[in-house]
């Protein structure tokens, strides 16, 4: 059967990664998060302290860039990939509110996106893939088949992401997660380079009223009747 490629993007917590996973896991192709590739390069800076407020232009962290290795590795157990920064699993540590009070004002920065880019593409290459993020039916793939644009309103988003970091057993509160999600989507649809916006030939899903199986349902339907409009 021919494979295509599926590009979902959308607001932050939206649960992209959610649908993007189940997807691929029904239809055997491969599922990349690219945020995991931002926040992987955030967790860098910070780590090594390149991430400097006074410096918007992050000069240190982009002249370290090719020291930044990243892959991912799939764990059948968990039935995704992981990913790895320099061969070492920091799948979890991205996820921190450390990481994600400073990951947008990385992507900002156009040398990043360059590099994040190029890895994106060449993982897709052969098709087959599901990979979701911002700028995915924009810019990285503008000729994937299938585009979904996922919203849902800024509160149901902020009561998941609390949720899943409780659960995770990070000390946060709900405000703190809420404006967390409202800045990194100003910034996201404000920046420069590959702002984050539906594109034209995207199908919008708003989840705020959905559940996981609905979601998912609407999803896969919409995927199967790509595959075989593609034959
Ligand atoms: O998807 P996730 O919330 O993990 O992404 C973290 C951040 O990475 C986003 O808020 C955004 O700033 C950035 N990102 C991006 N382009 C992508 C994926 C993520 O700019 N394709």
């Amino acid at each position: 059967m021919s494979k295509i490629t599926i590009a979902i993007d959308g607001f932050s917590s939206t649960g992209k990664s959610t649908v993007a996973r189940q997807l691929a896991n029904a239809l055997e192709y491969i599922y990349v998060d690219s945020g995991a590739m931002y926040r992987a390069v955030t967790l860098y800076a910070i780590r090594n302290k390149l991430y400097d407020e006074k410096d918007p232009g992050l000069q240190r962290l982009v002249a370290q860039l090719p020291e930044i290795h990243l892959s991912f590795v799939f764990d059948p157990r968990l039935g995704y990939s992981e990913i790895l920064m320099n061969g070492e699993n920091v799948d979890k540590e991205i996820r921190r509110m450390e990481v994600s009070d400073r990951v947008s004002q990385v992507a900002v920065i156009r040398e990043i996106r360059e590099k994040l880019v190029d890895i994106q593409r060449d993982i897709g290459k052969d098709k087959g893939i599901v990979m979701d993020g911002r700028d995915i039916g924009t810019v990285v793939f503008p000729d994937a088949e299938l585009k979904i644009f996922i919203t849902a309103s800024p509160d149901v988003r902020a009561r998941r992401r609390y949720e899943e970091l409780l659960g995770r057993g990070e000390k946060v509160n709900y405000e703190e997660v809420l404006r967390n999600i409202r800045e990194r989507d100003y910034i996201d649809s404000h920046r420069e380079f590959s702002p984050l916006k539906k594109a034209e030939d995207a199908v919008e899903i708003d989840n705020s009223e959905l559940d996981i199986g609905e979601q998912f349902d609407k999803v896969l339907r919409l995927a199967k009747e790509t595959i075989e409009q593609s034959l």
